[in-house]
């Protein structure tokens, strides 16, 4: 058998798994990313938690190599970190690919974590029909990966795909980005409940929930109709971005994943309806809005599936 490591740096926690070529984790472990003690720990906690990874499948075993996806941007031809917020403090300009490949005697391949969520999907997911997709991460924050044509959309220094901080209104809320009334800060977790405040602010009647996503997402399912204010705003944003993502990359899908997307079925269907008044009917008719498949595992499955992507999928 041959096996890949994948490793899937979060800004809460990193993964590590042991993949083989059919997707399926063979071996795993999760360690807290402590990003406050700053990059170098973050290294050695990295490259520990590889070398459990190896003593585990044992030195009999073939390993192909190493695939690393971490939150920021990545600069891809060298796999530093060209850009990371305060999710990773400090980890810009990190050279971790350098790193990992001096310490081990493997070919080590790192991209961003959205961008190998796109990779998992189309190898072992929903995308695996798809040539031309884009993927949507709807979590504290959002990722966005585009597929075209195959191949990972990149742009100049690997910053292609931040599909969270295109503008839906631009006299909107402010971003961290510099732009005004980016989806991040309508469908993303932190949004929807930026959102719940506000209309709890606005509200004449008592509110029943937390203005936080799961419980406005659950209320919402239940019929209640503060929620349902909510998660009406957060649809129409969506179903904007969504429109200018058809208009501008003509995919065959678009995928979402990320603890938003867990609203399930009458979240699609909402969402289907948003994006349909909202786009030119041959551009929409060519494009499915599905659920990724791989859950809360895509990252850490993509970032080893990236062994046998490499070098063709640049
Ligand atoms: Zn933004």
């Amino acid at each position: 058998m041959t096996y890949a490591i994948g490793v899937d740096i979060g800004g809460t926690k990193v993964q590590f798994a042991i993949i083989n070529r059919q997707g399926s984790i063979v071996k795993r472990h999760l360690v807290p990313t402590e990003a406050d003690k700053g990059p170098e720990q973050l290294l050695e906690k990295v490259e520990a938690g590889i070398d459990r990874m190896i003593a585990a499948i044992g030195q009999s075993e073939h390993i192909e190599g190493i695939g690393i996806g971490s939150a920021g941007q990545i600069r891809y031809s060298d796999g530093s970190v060209w850009y990371a917020g305060e999710t990773l403090p400090g980890w810009s300009g990190t050279p971790i690919k350098e790193r990992i490949a001096e310490r081990f005697p493997y070919p080590v391949t790192v991209d961003n974590d959205v961008n190998v969520i796109a990779i998992a999907e189309k190898r072992y997911g929903a995308a695996q029909q798809m040539e031309h997709f884009v993927c949507l991460a709807l979590g504290t924050g959002i990722g966005g990966a585009v597929m075209a044509a195959g191949q990972l959309e990149r742009g100049v220094f690997g910053g292609a795909g931040e599909l969270g901080h295109v503008s839906v209104d631009m006299n909107g809320p402010a971003c961290d980005c510099g732009n005004q009334g980016c989806i991040e800060q309508y469908a993303s977790g932190t949004g929807i409940a930026r959102i719940g405040r506000e209309v709890i602010q606005q509200a004449a009647a008592p509110i029943a929930w937390e203005p936080n996503a799961k419980a406005i997402i659950a209320a919402w399912l239940q019929g209640d109709a503060a929620a349902t204010q909510v998660m009406e705003l957060v649809i129409q944003a969506l179903g904007t971005a969504i429109a200018g993502y058809i208009h501008s990359f003509n995919p065959e899908g678009i995928l979402i994943g990320g603890s938003v997307s867990q609203a399930g079925e009458r979240f699609f269907e909402a969402l289907d309806q948003e994006v349909t008044a909202r786009t030119s009917p041959v551009m929409r008719a060519a494009c499915r809005i599905v659920p990724a498949l791989l859950g809360p595992d895509a990252g850490v499955i993509g970032a080893a599936a990236q062994v046998w992507h490499h070098p063709s999928w640049k």
